[in-house]
């Protein structure tokens, strides 16, 4: 073995869910908006001429940052952009977390996590969810070099309410606690309301899911101007220009459209209570959610059998393989239309 292969970097990557292209699909795998984004975005995207691309963009991501900031009462200098909030929780991962005391995170999460936390070398500690797929506030009251979890979680779509969330940050003062809240819009209460109160807070949100533009790729965190100022300087050092001319334009065009998106979000959230009650008809059990997806699991059908025959029908959920969720499925909520050829597939599915 030459002795350069020593010194590279090995890592077991990330995989995200498969992006299968039939014209027939119901692609119900990867939590992606059923609906188109904002029309504002196309007239955004538009307003960017062919000569401009010539040029480099702005490297503040000024426009983008700025319409953020106003969305949520905060400063420009309280967010930072990123390319989707894998590259923000990235950022931030290699930012806020270096310390030599473990990382904590739930041991059923968004599984990207442990690979950032191997990658960068950031020592982490599972902490399992209760037997019911809850977080449990007090067992994050332990030694730790921060804390990470989504809310809602995923996959199980659980909702861990603010004063939890609050109760976590005021017994962690000394650590940095992220809330990924990637599924925040689907009827949770946001914790950016909390960061006038805590220096220690970094929300990160996304515009994959609520907002339609997964194929954009933008995300954002928000928190003190000190924690975004030691993110920008990390983003200087790695890629100055990492939000090009249209996402900046099609970003700020998609969050001033409020009206369109809360006309969205709460198609997405009818479906999803309505899909609760079929599920449940069908004898699916699954922890009541409050993000765009079920995760659901049947006693008397393998998930796996069940994933794979909806596969050949080009209806495409997730099987996430894993201990404690091995007989689970997490399905996207669509269209009404789609969801309704789902359930004709599962009232007829013999297992
Ligand atoms: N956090 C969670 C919990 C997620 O499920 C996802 C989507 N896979 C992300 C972050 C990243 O989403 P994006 O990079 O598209 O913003």
């Amino acid at each position: 073995m030459p002795l350069y292969e020593k010194y590279i970097r090995r890592v077991e990557p990330y995989v995200p869910g498969e992006q299968p292209n039939f014209p027939d699909m119901i692609k119900l795998n990867t939590n992606e908006n059923p609906y188109p984004p904002s029309p504002e975005v196309q007239k955004a995207i538009d307003s960017c001429s062919l000569s401009s691309l010539r040029l480099y963009p702005d490297p503040t991501s000024h426009k983008l940052n700025k319409a953020i900031a106003n969305r949520y009462g905060l400063k420009e200098s309280q967010v930072f952009t990123g390319v989707g909030s894998d590259d923000v929780i990235a950022m931030c991962f290699l930012t806020f977390f270096n310390s030599d005391k473990p990382l904590l995170f739930p041991d059923i999460t968004y599984a990207f996590y442990p690979v950032w936390a191997e990658m960068l070398r950031i020592p982490y500690t599972l902490i399992p969810l209760n037997d019911d797929f809850e977080i449990v506030p007090e067992d994050y009251c332990r030694e730790n070099g921060g804390i990470i979890f989504p809310n809602p979680n995923a996959p199980t779509g659980a909702l861990l309410p603010l004063e939890c969330i609050e109760s976590i940050i005021k017994s962690n003062p000394d650590s940095i606690i992220m809330v990924d809240e990637a599924y925040i819009d689907f009827g949770g209460q946001s914790a950016v309301s909390l960061i006038e109160k805590y220096d220690n807070l970094i929300v990160v949100q996304t515009f994959s899911k609520s907002r339609a533009l997964a194929g954009m790729r933008i995300g954002y965190a928000m928190g003190n101007e000190k924690l975004i100022k030691a993110l920008n300087d990390v983003k200087y050092s790695f890629n100055s220009y990492t939000m090009n001319r249209q996402v900046i334009e099609a970003g700020a065009a998609a969050v001033r459209d409020e009206e369109y998106f809360q006309s969205i979000v709460n198609k997405i959230i009818s479906t999803r209570e309505r899909a609760k009650k079929e599920f449940t008809a069908l004898g699916f059990k699954f922890k009541d959610s409050m993000s765009n997806f079920l995760f659901v699991t049947h006693p008397e059908w393998k998930a796996k059998d069940l994933f794979e025959a909806l596969k050949e029908k080009h209806i495409f959920v997730r099987y996430l393989r894993g201990k404690r969720t091995d007989n689970y499925l997490r399905i996207t909520i669509g269209t009404d239309e789609e969801m309704d050829t789902l359930f004709e597939f599962l009232r007829n599915y013999k297992g």
